[in-house]
């Protein structure tokens, strides 16, 4: 069993119950598919309260050595939530800032987000984007999460900022590719890669995946900017587990190479201390 960081799961913050008991679920999963440590983000549904709920939940990851809290931007807060989001941004375990582009209609260059994009890259702390495709029943704006030149232009900006890519732009990782090639400060993760469509048949996307992320790396130099990642409780990572391990072995990837993306390039953006 390699040794593994999860980049991209998601907890339950309408309560301090149900935090903590979901913190716990994933905490005791982790044990059974060993990994190691693990970015956590709130589910932010329709209704999500930043302001109580941010505050809970960043009180109970600190309690949790081997999670980093990544709080989530409501693009609805206003000034209000942007001075609340900079304050938590002081704390420690506080790993950075997940922004909706796409289902929020605003790209990773707006001045909405300048100031907190600031604060993240003077801490050395990490802007997390949502990429790619989104819940099809969404009415989200997929031109803010599915051009990859934005996020290049984001980079050109900011060389210094810490940049996280949720799913590599799925299903367009090829688009995304040049963009990493090129920007060294751009990593991504491989979240919500496999169970987004129906797998049950042949032909399905599911199916094709695996030709979509060979293409993608195969463009790159090596796997240093890949990080693995599950979009738990949305999908399942005893799965990807299963489907990275195969399609590792399928294509031939050398064992520094699967653990760039399994941890060591996790623990080098988010600072994990491995013991
Ligand atoms: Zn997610």
């Amino acid at each position: 069993m390699p040794l593994i960081i999860d980049t991209h799961c998601h907890t339950d913050t309408s309560s301090l119950l149900h935090c903590d008991a979901m913190l716990d679920a994933i905490e005791s999963e982790m044990e059974c598919h060993g990994i190691f440590a693990a970015v956590v983000m709130p589910l932010a549904p329709e209704g999500f309260d930043q302001l109580k709920e941010l505050e809970l939940f960043v009180q109970c990851i600190s309690r949790r050595s081997r999670l980093k809290s990544m709080l989530c931007h409501d693009a609805t807060t206003g000034n209000d939530g942007t001075r609340h989001i900079l304050e938590l941004l002081e704390i420690d375990s506080v790993a950075g800032v997940k922004f909706f582009t796409g289902y929020d209609s605003f790209g990773p260059c707006d001045d909405s987000i300048a100031q907190i994009l600031d604060s993240i890259e003077k801490r050395g702390k990490v802007a997390k984007f949502h990429t790619g495709a989104t819940a099809r029943t969404e009415r989200s704006s997929l031109r803010f999460c599915c051009d990859p030149y934005a996020f290049d232009d984001l980079a050109r900006l900011r060389p210094n900022l810490k940049i996280d890519c949720a799913h590599f732009m799925a299903p367009n990782h090829i688009s995304m590719a040049p963009v990493l090639d090129k920007n060294h400060n751009i990593y991504t993760d491989l979240s919500g890669l496999i169970d987004s469509y129906d797998r049950n048949h042949e032909n399905s996307y599911a199916g094709f995946v695996r030709y979509r992320l060979a293409d993608a790396l195969a463009y790159l130099p090596d796997t240093n900017q890949i990080m693995f990642g599950s979009d738990f409780p949305f999908c399942d990572r005893l799965s990807m587990i299963a489907f990275l391990d195969s399609f590792f072995e399928e294509y031939g990837y050398c064992e520094e190479q699967r653990n760039r993306i399994w941890y060591k390039n996790a623990q080098e953006l988010y600072g994990f201390i491995i013991s």
